[in-house]
């Protein structure tokens, strides 16, 4: 059996600064499936961030760790419940909300462009900041509201899980 070296280490921290940890796994790809997992809980629960932190084992204080990301919590631009993760060292986010999902990331084709989306309709847009991203997705979270849009009753060209 090969040792570890690295550890990976994802948690939450609720409202009153609680800290939940959610385990140590051998592969970044674990852990994220295991916070990932846990976000979608994040609207029944009072959650500050999530975080995932990589440890190098054996190694004596600070400099063994490292913060792989760092997400906040805040109310979707889109549906409005509490289930938006906001990356602002990647200018990412999503909606981790059913029939949401809302998302924005970092173009991999354009450089200093900044890609969101809906993807219930399938809505894509670029701009080129975070701000002008969060903007396209409440201007889009209005319009919705318009409609008579909630996410507890889609809209019903949206497929049912
Ligand atoms: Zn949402």
């Amino acid at each position: 059996m090969t040792s570890i070296e690295r550890v990976f280490v994802p948690s939450v921290k609720e409202a009153d600064g609680t800290a939940i940890g959610l385990g140590v796994f051998s592969t970044e790809e674990t852990a994220w499936t295991v916070l990932r997992a846990f976000m979608r809980k994040s609207h029944l629960m009072s959650l500050r961030t999530a975080s995932i932190v990589v440890w190098d084992v054996d190694m004596v204080g600070e400099e063994g760790m490292t913060i792989l990301t760092t997400m906040h919590c805040r109310d979707c631009p889109v549906c409005k419940r509490r289930t938006f993760w906001l990356d602002l060292e990647q200018f990412s986010a999503m909606c981790t909300g059913v029939n949401c999902e809302a998302w924005i990331e970092e173009s991999t084709i354009e450089t200093d462009k900044i890609d969101l989306g809906w993807p219930p309709t399938r809505f894509l847009k670029q701009t080129s900041t975070l701000e002008e991203a969060l903007k396209e997705l409440r201007v889009l979270g209005s319009e919705l509201a318009a409609t008579g849009y909630t996410p507890q009753a889609p809209i019903t060209s949206i497929r049912e899980e």
